[in-house]
């Protein structure tokens, strides 16, 4: 492979015009979309139109004349038509860490319902540390053990005391992808419940909850959805839970009829009772402007055709750089199909500073704690000679040494 074949790849790449779709700034190569995804154009205008027409000037009234009420919902259809959900089945709300806790809670419920002895929330040690959190705080309520297994192991800790298996699809450190039929069919023969978190699937693989046996699903709407900073996130129940279980955070907007305003709680049909507070519609609007960049992508194939690209960008930046850095380690699958849009690469001592370095090159990645070089390939805006030039960068700036230069090594708070 050479610069002219990543360029020749691009000039026959159907999915490119989609990269018109955002704002990118001149001489950027962007590999942080799945922790913060790219502006879309449209954002901008439509954020204007609702600050100053809808709330400016219609006010109140907006909740209604506007749809504001309907946003969770509407949006939440779209996504559910990128993660093999149904119509109805899926709302935005709140963050995933949040989301996280409603359904482990009505997942730790159904599961006790149906055998008392079932007592153990089951997850990686390698997951990403809210999720443990949550489920940590959670299991402590409920007089539940939270089991984390090595990678590799979660099979061999699923048995008769398992409730809930909670695992994230694609490991945020190495991009390692997690079958989800598989697996949720093992937890299913042990009798357990799944809960899946999507924060770096939603947008980016071709999820299909339904056919692929989940219990429960969450995920983020700021990563490869594009819906801006802090953008609310997604939950989804499967339908033959969605009605019989309450989620623990039984707030206003999650009952039958909250304009009743009635003293008790009467818990809306269906997914919807999974929303809590005032929609934030601010952010909903962005994250809609996001999902529908996605969108777009449908008559050319949607996520399927963004999935292979991806495998085929992440393919040119691993190849080149394993062959020319040895001194880096490959910290994600090497075969495409085995990790998420992403390529991870582990060094002692380099991680920090190249990043860094990488960065005041016009190439964005990230550092993760202890050794990981992170990069997330969104292939809705990134072209296949990103991908080459963003290894040449990276090359470089490990042969030449600048990671090891003191402007680089002064650690933010953000990594
Ligand atoms: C990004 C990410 C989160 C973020 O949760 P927030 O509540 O939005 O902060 C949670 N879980 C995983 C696996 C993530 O990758």
């Amino acid at each position: 492979m050479d610069r002219d074949e990543a360029l020749a790849l691009d000039a026959a790449d159907p999915l490119a015009p989609l990269r018109e779709h955002f704002e990118i700034p001149a001489g950027l190569i962007y590999l942080d979309g799945n922790s913060l995804g790219m502006l879309p154009r449209a954002t901008s205008a439509r954020l204007r139109e609702v600050v100053e027409g809808e709330w400016g000037r219609g006010l109140i009234g907006s909740w209604n004349s506007a749809g504001w009420m309907e946003l969770p919902r509407r949006v939440g259809d779209k996504i559910a038509s990128l993660v093999g959900a149904g119509p109805g089945e899926l709302v935005v709300a709140d963050s995933t860490s949040v989301n996280l806790y409603k359904v482990l809670s009505a997942a730790l419920t159904i599961a006790h319902d149906a055998a008392p002895q079932r007592r153990v929330v089951l997850s990686e040690r390698g997951n990403f540390p809210t999720d443990l959190y949550i489920a940590e705080a959670l299991a402590r309520e409920r007089g539940c053990e939270l089991v984390l297994a090595e990678p590799g192991e979660l099979r061999r800790h699923l048995d008769e005391r398992t409730a809930v298996l909670m695992v994230t699809q694609v490991d945020y450190r190495s991009g390692a992808l997690h079958a989800m039929a598989a697996l949720s069919a093992q937890a299913h023969a042990a009798g357990a419940l799944t809960v899946w978190d999507l924060a770096h699937s939603a947008g980016a693989l071709a999820v299909d909850l339904h056919r692929d046996g989940a219990d429960f699903a969450v995920g983020c709407g700021y990563k490869y959805l594009n819906g801006g900073p802090g953008a609310p996130a997604f939950v989804w129940a499967h339908p033959r839970h969605a009605d019989r279980f309450r989620q623990p955070l039984a707030g206003w907007m999650g009952h039958a009829a909250p304009f009743e305003f009635t003293p008790g709680y009467r818990p809306a049909a269906g997914i919807a009772r999974y929303l809590c507070g005032t929609p934030p519609v601010l952010g909903l609007a962005a994250l809609e402007c996001g999902v529908d960049t996605l969108l777009a992508a449908q008559p050319l194939g949607g996520i399927a055709a963004l999935r292979a690209k991806a495998m085929a960008l992440t393919t040119i930046f691993e190849a080149r750089v394993s062959a020319a850095c040895p001194e880096l380690t490959l910290a994600s699958p090497r075969d495409a199909a085995r990790r998420g849009n992403q390529v991870s690469h582990a060094h002692a001592e380099a991680g920090y500073g190249a990043v860094q370095a990488l960065i005041a090159r016009g190439v964005v990645g990230d550092f993760r704690a202890p050794d990981i070089l992170r990069f997330g390939f969104a292939p809705i805006y990134l072209r296949h000679v990103d991908a080459w030039d963003a290894a040449g960068h990276l090359v470089d700036v490990m042969a030449s040494g600048a990671w090891r230069r003191p402007e680089f090594n002064r650690r933010q708070g953000v990594t």
